[in-house]
């Protein structure tokens, strides 16, 4: 079983009438499932906010081999993986538990 952090697979940040209004309630969601960047998201979860922001096609999304590897490219910290959603708040660094897909 692996920790949620509230977020649910395939629910609201996975679903089609998501508006895109609704990106600051994913900033919100994203700060407390981090507790404001410092918890890791579970891969799952990484990977329902990744595709709500690619398909809402925020610019500089991204989890590229580098991003989701480790030692990743986090000059600050590169002992954990992360993702890259800008305007998140989070210093578009979201840290995420390895094992993540490149995308
Ligand atoms: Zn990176």
């Amino acid at each position: 079983m692996h920790n949620n952090n509230g977020i649910t697979g395939g629910g609201a940040a996975n679903n089609a009438t998501v508006q895109s209004g609704d990106r600051q309630a994913l900033n919100s969601l994203l700060k407390d499932a981090t507790n404001s960047g410092t918890q890791p998201l579970s891969v799952d979860d990484a990977n329902t906010v990744l595709n709500w922001a690619l398909e809402q096609k925020i610019p500089g999304v991204r989890a590229s081999s580098g991003d989701v590897g480790v030692p990743s490219n986090w000059t600050a910290n590169p002992a954990q993986p992360h993702v890259h959603i800008p305007g998140t708040g989070l210093g578009n660094h979201i840290p995420v538990e390895s094992g993540g897909t490149p995308r």
